[in-house]
């Protein structure tokens, strides 16, 4: 991995983990190197000190006739959890796929299959959130039975989300459970997309990584899932 030494606007030396200057650059990326560089650009996002690369005119007209991100994100479609600002990546940089609850149907997968077997991305990283109101209308509607009503395409959204309800603590405050179903919910994602057959030879062949993270809307920070 290189590292480039920029000087900031306050003249504060800052050691930067560098992005790939071509698209060509960005297809050769292994998945623990672009989990880091989503890592990385994370931390400048969390920090304010966010360097918003590849948005330069010459670098998108550089993608015009391809692309070859580096990551795909499955996220919730809350307006404030927005993948390329929270990773502080580019135009051509990530695959992003937004729904909200962040479920799996088979268009998601298809979608998802597209990057990995079509473009080489070699992560797929699953990211919920905090606060996140579909999985707190699932736990209404599934755990408190409290769903005012809704249309039917809603509550058939709802139902994808509801296998993250069974097993909660019923102890814990609601917000405590919905926490832990918004984590649920992630991993039930990574299980579904690992069962797609091309994804589970991609995964078998050491190709593909699928990680699920938590998105905090207050701080910024990822947290991502352990196994
Ligand atoms: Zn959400």
């Amino acid at each position: 991995m290189r590292f480039v030494t920029i000087i900031g606007a306050a003249g504060l030396l800052a050691s930067l983990c560098s992005a790939p200057a071509t698209a060509g650059e960005a297809a050769s990326v292994s998945a623990q190197d672009a989990l880091s560089r989503l890592v990385e650009g994370n931390k400048r996002f969390v920090r304010g000190e966010s360097i918003h690369p590849h948005a330069s005119a010459d670098y998108r007209a550089s993608l015009a006739h391809e692309q070859h991100p580096f990551a795909t994100v499955l996220a919730c479609s809350d307006s404030r959890v927005t993948p390329v600002l929270i990773f502080d990546q580019g135009v051509g940089d990530l695959f992003v796929i937004r729904v909200a609850g962040n479920v799996v149907d088979d268009d998601v997968t298809g979608s998802i299959e597209y990057a990995v077997d079509h473009l080489g991305c070699p992560l797929v990283l699953v990211m919920g959130h905090k606060s996140c109101g579909a999985v707190t209308a699932a736990h209404h509607a599934f755990v408190a039975h409290d769903l005012q009503e809704e249309p039917q395409e809603i509550l058939s959204l709802l139902a994808r989300i509801a296998p993250a309800m069974r097993g909660l603590d019923r102890n814990k405050p609601t917000e405590g459970q919905v926490d832990e179903a918004i984590e649920k919910n992630v991993r039930i994602a990574i299980q579904r997309l690992s069962a797609c057959h091309d994804l589970h030879e991609s995964l078998e062949a050491g190709k593909l990584q699928i990680r699920g993270a938590v998105y905090d809307l207050e701080t910024g920070a990822v947290h991502l899932l352990g196994d």
